[in-house]
């Protein structure tokens, strides 16, 4: 494909797809859904009503019935079907990715090749992770047994960063193990999933109502939670969203796994070797715009580190270069939409009213050739103190805030009492037992030790702790368990 090549240049309204059919929803209410790089509408949104709702659930309930009993084997080819299909067809897909979301081209490219890693784990998952268990003579002429049996049907809800790669999270293990699914994508970026399904549809094929799509916000995910027939849901988000479906949930007796908001630390330690770890660090802030859950937010310089730590830091912040993801020449994209770079401003605003020193300001950031794109370039604040909004609040952009603190013990304390959140925390250091310190104290379900983004690989679940995790089965590997129920059999004969 030539550079800068859009797969199409408006998707038009998007289409519910229910039963093995795509269908017009009959919904009045709709939204624009853009290219934040040019700041154009590239298609329409219909937010789903409830019979439409109802009836995606009542398709995977029928559904269900009929592929859970599709043997393991027969299962597993469909995986490797998806898996092959999205190998096809990764540059599409990538291209589709930063068209709707914004982000880079290659890092649209990593997320597709996530999602490929999910399916590989749960087609390995499925041959030994979800067999039972057994043990003969518990007592006098008596065994006893159990069977996993996978709930039913499941609601999959997702948030706008990661369009492709975060339904990937849960779609082939709830596969795998024999249960059906309805997809609610992120209103905001819907199309990659669009497009995600009809590869589904015309290569993969799935028996009919396996897996269903709809369109929506909350509304549409308190419906789908509400349905007698959903038997439970994951959520990834904001940590609103994940408290609102996780009370649901509960008060519907469903099964949930709800992901939720985050501001992440990284402490650069004095022994950290700066230049080998710059690159990383820097990426953390400023990687997917920082709209990654796993992203840096906080860094926290601990003693003399400060003033060369600082110095590198804004020096590689300001090589990133700002623009239209699918140019390959670009670091960083815009933000996901105006509505974003207008709170992420406003938070600046709110750091500087409240003394923290902006040492690089990127609000003022334009891409001359895309000059109605939704750009925030890298911004620094230094000098910023834990009680900071600009500390404590999640601002999901490129906006770091350092915080000196005098020594590791403070460094932990300030992670562990500025915010309730708990999803990743990195430390930069050559000395051993602070690493180990580190990781041993600090409340964050993701720990990079000299890594920026401490993203777990597939086969490991997806961690997330406080604020940032409502639950007790992780994304990923462990939704085979989340999925699944066991049986107890015991048996005399
Ligand atoms: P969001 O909470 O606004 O929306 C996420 C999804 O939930 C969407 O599909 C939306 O339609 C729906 N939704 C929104 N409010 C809801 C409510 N009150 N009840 C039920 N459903 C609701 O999140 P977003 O802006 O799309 O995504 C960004 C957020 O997601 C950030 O806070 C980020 O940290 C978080 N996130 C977390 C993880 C993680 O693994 N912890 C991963 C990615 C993103």
């Amino acid at each position: 494909m030539a550079l800068l090549e859009e797969v199409k240049s408006n998707f038009g309204r998007l289409k519910l797809f229910v039963g093995g059919r795509w269908l017009d929803s009959a919904s009045k209410i709709t939204q624009p859904t853009f290219n934040p790089a040019k700041g154009e509408p590239i298609g329409e949104v219909p937010f789903s009503l409830k019979d439409e709702v109802d009836q995606a659930v009542t398709n995977a309930e029928e559904a269900f019935h009929e592929w859970r009993e599709v043997p393991i084997v027969e299962r597993v080819q469909c995986l490797f079907r998806m898996k092959y299909a999205f190998e096809a067809h990764l540059e599409d897909l990538s291209r589709i990715n930063t068209q709707n979301h914004g982000k880079t081209i290659e890092e649209s490219r990593g997320d597709m090749r996530r999602v490929i890693g999910n399916i590989e784990a749960a087609i390995s998952a499925a041959y030994t992770l979800t067999k039972g268990e057994r043990m003969d003579q518990v007592a006098e002429g008596i065994d006893e047994g159990t069977v996993k049996e996978p709930l039913g049907v499941f609601a999959v809800v997702c948030p706008f960063n990661f369009p492709l790669m975060i339904p990937f999270w849960f779609i082939p293990y709830a596969l795998a193990v024999g249960c059906t699914l309805v997809v609610k994508p992120s209103e905001i970026t819907p199309i990659p999933m669009e497009w995600a399904m009809k590869i589904i549809e015309s290569e993969v094929k799935l028996p009919s109502g396996v897996i269903n799509l709809v369109h929506g916000s909350r509304e549409v995910v308190e419906n789908l939670i509400a349905h007698p027939s959903i038997k439970g849901v994951t959520f990834v988000g904001s940590t609103d969203g994940a408290k609102n479906v996780y009370r649901l949930a509960g008060q519907h007796g469903k099964r949930a796994l709800a992901n939720g908001g985050a501001k992440n630390s990284i402490v650069v330690m004095p022994s950290a070797r700066l230049d080998a770890s710059i690159p990383s660090i820097t990426s953390s802030f400023f990687g997917n715009t920082g709209q990654r859950c796993l992203a840096g937010a906080n860094l926290l310089a601990v003693g003399d580190v400060h003033e060369p730590l600082v110095q590198k830091f804004v020096e590689a912040a300001k090589g990133f270069k700002l623009g239209y993801g699918l140019d390959p020449a670009v670091d960083m994209g815009p933000v996901v939409s105006e509505k974003a770079k207008a709170r992420i401003l406003q938070h600046v605003t709110q750091g500087v009213d409240d003394g923290a020193k902006l040492i690089l300001d990127g609000t003022d950031a334009l891409v001359k050739t895309y000059p109605d794109g939704y750009y925030v370039g890298s911004t620094i604040f230094d000098d910023v103190t834990a009680d900071m909004s600009v500390a404590k609040s999640e601002i999901f952009g490129p906006v770091a805030s350092v915080i000196h603190t005098a020594t590791l013990d403070d460094a932990i304390e300030t992670i562990n009492k500025g915010t309730g959140y708990g999803n990743a925390a990195s430390i930069f250091t050559t000395i051993g037992r602070d690493a180990r310190e580190f990781r041993r104290r600090v409340l964050a379900g993701n720990v990079g030790v000299n890594i920026g983004v401490a993203a777990p690989l597939p086969f490991f679940p997806f961690g997330g702790m406080r604020d940032s995790f409502f639950g007790t089965l992780h994304a990923q590997i462990e939704t085979i368990d989340f999925f699944t129920d066991r049986k107890v059999i015991i048996e005399k004969w």
